[in-house]
């Protein structure tokens, strides 16, 4: 490369990284972004996009076992798991090309290669050709984060897989044993469920989904229960036997230890960052449990080192590592941004059915102290939602008595991942309960749903 000095260099070219780049680059910035896999990161390739793909291919193939309820006829119905993995390669290589288009665009610098900090405004990358060293006054890390293994339950890719493994499988699972009830864990299992693998999800905490609200929680159980899951809650895994085709999986409950055996396990127990190799303890800057601390500007405490995404705080989303790209870049340029508001940033789980939510869930709404006033909506009173034959979910609404300040919004059911955004503007333009409900909300749709869920909160609902 000829030309080796920057203002910015990125490592790393997810979500965050990406973004950041080309945020920068069309404020003026000479910018270069480093990535060490696949332009798009995890979010691209391995995580968001395609395994909503997957997801779509076991939607569409549920909604051919119901056509006769649509007055409908499909004979056969079948799945070619092979076919379904490409479309969803297809779809994630797509999104690939589309980052090197966009990086061209706007004159970002890209380099393959594994990048280090080596000193101050130094980075040093490994390419094919050999080691580069690039300038930049600035620096944001945007190395994003692993699969977490925990000991004995290690991924081995034949057994026991981690996501990586389960979005290109070698088999279908027949008897398929899912460790953990997060967003990717359910995601999975809702998927190979679908497809007919029978499923058991084994969950350590109370609840499945346990960062949801409690009603919203218990919602979604019964209805993967209706599909055939099996789920065990309070549940430890506390290890697995593996032999040739099958693993015996040892659970503890209570005190009892009971055995069971699957072909197949995903691990899916949170994620680690990536922070080492990177140089950052060298620099200086604090890591806090594989996280990099970082303040509300996502500034490490290091002077022109910045942390974003999956590799700094909480909550671990692509939303919120673009979001931080977008901020920190414009923090370089000379603007002043608006600090990210984690309790603003909403979160997604694409499983059947759909799982939304946005800020406080009503027992955190209670331990901050707040009086609240709670509203509920079930979807079963929405003519939309009958008419799509899509009548289970709910609609549940948290707002400060005293205020009327919308604390929380959490939905399960069709279609809500596409409907909280509502909510989350709502809660960026600190809405009351009354704009909310001077709001009209167009008719059928299931965003009725949303205003019927704030009314039900104040003793106005209409159709309940
Ligand atoms: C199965 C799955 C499903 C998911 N679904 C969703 C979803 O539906 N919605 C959602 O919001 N989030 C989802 N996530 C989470 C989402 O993928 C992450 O929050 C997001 O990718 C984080 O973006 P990032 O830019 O911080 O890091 P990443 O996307 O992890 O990107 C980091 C990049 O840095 C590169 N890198 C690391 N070290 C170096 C180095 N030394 N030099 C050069 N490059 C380096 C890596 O190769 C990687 O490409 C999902 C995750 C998984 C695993």
């Amino acid at each position: 490369m000829s030309d080796t000095s920057f203002d910015l260099v990125v490592i790393g070219a997810g979500p965050g990284g990406y973004v950041a780049a080309i945020r920068a680059a069309q404020l003026g910035l000479k910018v270069a972004c480093v990535e060490r896999e696949n332009l798009g990161g995890i979010c691209l390739n391995w995580g968001c996009i395609p395994t909503k793909a997957l997801l779509r291919s076991a939607e569409i193939y549920h909604q051919m076992h119901r056509a006769k309820e649509f007055g409908l006829s499909v004979e056969g119905a079948s799945f070619d798991l092979d076919a379904i993995v490409k479309r969803s390669r297809g779809v994630a290589a797509q999104m690939n090309g589309g980052i090197k288009g966009l990086f061209k665009k706007n004159k970002v610098t890209a380099i393959m290669g594994e990048a280090k900090i080596a000193a101050k405004g130094k980075v040093v990358v490994k390419t094919e050709k050999g080691e580069e060293t690039l300038t930049a006054k600035n620096i944001i890390v945007a190395t994003g984060a692993r699969a977490r293994e925990l000991p004995g339950l290690e991924a081995d890719g034949d057994l026991v897989w981690t996501y990586r493994h389960a979005l290109v499988p070698s088999r279908m699972p027949k008897k398929l044993l899912v460790i953990g009830s997060g967003a990717i864990g359910i995601e999975f299992a809702s998927f190979y469920n679908t497809l007919g693998a029978d499923t058991t999800v084994v969950e350590v905490m109370d609840r499945v989904l346990p960062v949801e609200d409690k009603d919203i929680s218990a919602f979604a159980k019964k209805q993967f229960e209706k599909q055939g899951m099996k789920i065990l809650q309070k549940t430890t895994v506390k290890k697995l036997d593996r032999a040739k085709g099958k693993v015996t999986a040892h659970f503890e409950a209570g005190g009892k230890v009971t055995t069971e055996e699957f072909d197949t396990v995903i691990s899916a127990v949170g994620i680690v960052g990536n922070v080492e190799g990177i140089g950052l303890e060298e620099m200086g800057v604090k890591i806090d449990r594989t996280h990099v601390v970082t303040d509300e500007y996502c500034r490490t405490g290091v002077e022109g080192i910045f942390a974003i995404g999956d590799i700094a705080g909480a909550p671990w989303l692509a939303h919120k590592a673009s979001h931080e790209g977008v901020m920190v870049a414009e923090l370089i340029a000379g603007q002043k941004p608006h600090p990210i508001k984690p309790n603003s940033i909403a979160g997604c789980t694409y499983c059947h059915p759909q799982v939304a939510s946005v800020g406080l869930t009503e027992d955190k709404a209670k331990e901050a102290g707040y009086e609240i006033k709670v509203g509920k909506f079930p979807f079963i009173g929405n003519g939309k939602a009958v008419a799509m034959g899509e009548a289970e979910g709910l609609v549940k609404t948290i707002f400060d008595a005293k205020t009327g300040e919308l604390l929380g919004a959490h939905m399960v059911g069709a279609e809500v991942t596409e409907m909280i955004q509502g909510y989350v503007i709502g809660r960026t333009l600190e809405t009351t309960e009354e704009e909310l409900m001077n709001t009209v909300f167009p008719h059928p749709t299931m965003s009725e749903m949303m205003h019927e869920s704030v009314l039900a909160a104040y003793g106005r609902a209409l159709h309940i």
